[in-house]
């Protein structure tokens, strides 16, 4: 006798209806200086996917120092998607998520931001269709919380090392990230010895020379930040040759950013054993899902991890925490503390971040909603003195507000 089983399937399809993209312009709280920009401010490109069953789900982009990271920028992501993502989206079924990535991933090269921006949206509406949380539809949590590391980049020693302490103090941050290859590589070297001196043990401190360093300047640095204490370097040079000559020369983890664009890259630099690290970025992997992929490469080579940023603003963020909070390592924490870094909230409900950690909310989609009162205010496209300024953006409050959040 045949045993047949009927499959219970959930009507969870939606068609994707609208596509709407818009530019968000945040100051930061103060002037952030690497090696490549020196940024005052912040502009995010978030996208909204409206869907047939009225589900909507958010995503977010941004750059660091608009073109001086990479080859997209805000406003090249915004055209991009309204003139050619939303076309292939309208009208597919918004459920199907790979299966829309890989008809975006066909009909349009690179553009990995603009592809994380998308997914993302895509994968919150989802969440919300169906109850569960973006980090469940990605195959499931490990962690409910992500340690956050702090980047220590004022450009000078002394108010770094306030703002070290007050970090400390308030339980925030533990691990610091100092910005360093403007300078000679000597006075580099000095700031993070003067730094890592003053914070002894209480503070783990790694540098990230944004590839300034020659491979010469990098064989000097790399042994003078041995003995100045500091755990682990980023990206000191450009070439991913040189990287790989560089990994255990020194005992200092040698960590690639700039080199990881993708489970290609990821791939070619395990072959070669390149890095110690890999600093994962959702926007540089080309999506959450691309992330995990390089995450599982790097699983795969015994090469550990790092959730990395592009110092996205919350929603950014969160996707980010979301998809780290899937990886089976995450060795060396994370760097998700890109909404600190603006004076202004642009959620109802602010980010959780307390005790070292973020936590990555258990509700459906990423578990966030955006202020509208805020987010239509700091719109690119509002004349915004045509705009009876609100309460919280008066002048003197501002101003408090900023020198809060500067103490925050
Ligand atoms: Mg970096």
């Amino acid at each position: 006798m045949q045993h047949t089983q009927r499959l219970q399937t959930f009507a969870v399809s939606a068609i994707v209806e609208r596509v709407e993209t818009f530019l968000l312009d945040l100051p930061t709280i103060r002037p952030h200086q690497l090696s490549m920009a020196t940024m005052n401010g912040q502009a995010l490109m978030l996208v909204r996917i409206h869907c047939s069953d009225g589900t909507v789900g958010i995503g977010e982009a941004t750059t660091i120092g608009g073109l001086a990271y990479g080859a997209e920028s805000p406003e090249g992501m915004k055209l991009a998607i309204d003139t050619y993502f939303a076309p292939l989206l309208m009208g597919a079924d918004a459920s199907q998520v790979p299966a829309l990535m890989a008809r975006l991933n066909k009909a349009i090269k690179d553009n990995r931001f603009a592809k994380c921006a998308v997914e993302t949206a895509l994968f919150d509406a989802l969440g919300h269709r169906t109850g569960l949380p973006v980090s469940q539809l990605l195959g499931g949590r490990v962690r409910d919380s992500l340690p956050v590391a702090w980047t220590l980049a004022s450009g000078d020693t002394a108010r770094d090392i306030d703002e070290a302490e007050r970090m400390l103090a308030q339980r925030r941050h533990n691990i610091f990230k100092l910005k360093i290859g403007r300078r000679a590589v000597a006075d580099d070297v000095a700031h993070v010895a003067a730094i890592k001196r003053a914070l002894g043990d209480r503070g783990a401190v790694r540098v990230d020379v944004n590839m300034a360093w020659s491979e010469l300047d990098a064989q000097h640095g790399l042994a003078g930040l041995v003995d100045a204490g500091c755990e682990l370097v980023e990206q000191p040079v450009a070439s991913a040759d040189a990287l790989a000559r560089l990994k255990g020369r020194f005992p200092i983890a040698v960590m690639a950013d700039e080199s990881l664009t993708g489970p290609s890259s990821a791939f070619a630099l395990a072959r070669v054993a390149g890095a110690d690290v890999f600093a994962v970025k959702t926007e540089q992997s080309g999506g959450l899902q691309a992330a995990q992929q390089v995450a599982a490469i790097a699983d795969a080579a015994g090469i550990e991890l790092y959730g990395g940023t592009m110092l996205e603003g919350a929603v950014g963020t969160i996707a980010a925490a979301h998809a780290f909070a899937t990886f089976r390592e995450l060795q060396w924490g994370t760097e998700l503390f890109g909404p600190l870094l603006l004076t202004e909230e642009i959620l109802a409900q602010p980010l959780q971040y307390r005790d070292f950690q973020l936590a990555v909310p258990d509700t459906p989609g990423l578990g966030i909603a955006l202020d509208e009162d805020r987010v239509q205010y700091f719109r690119r496209d509002r004349k915004q003195a045509s705009v009876a300024a609100p309460a919280w953006a008066a002048p003197a409050q501002a101003a408090s507000a900023q020198a809060a959040s500067a103490q925050a």
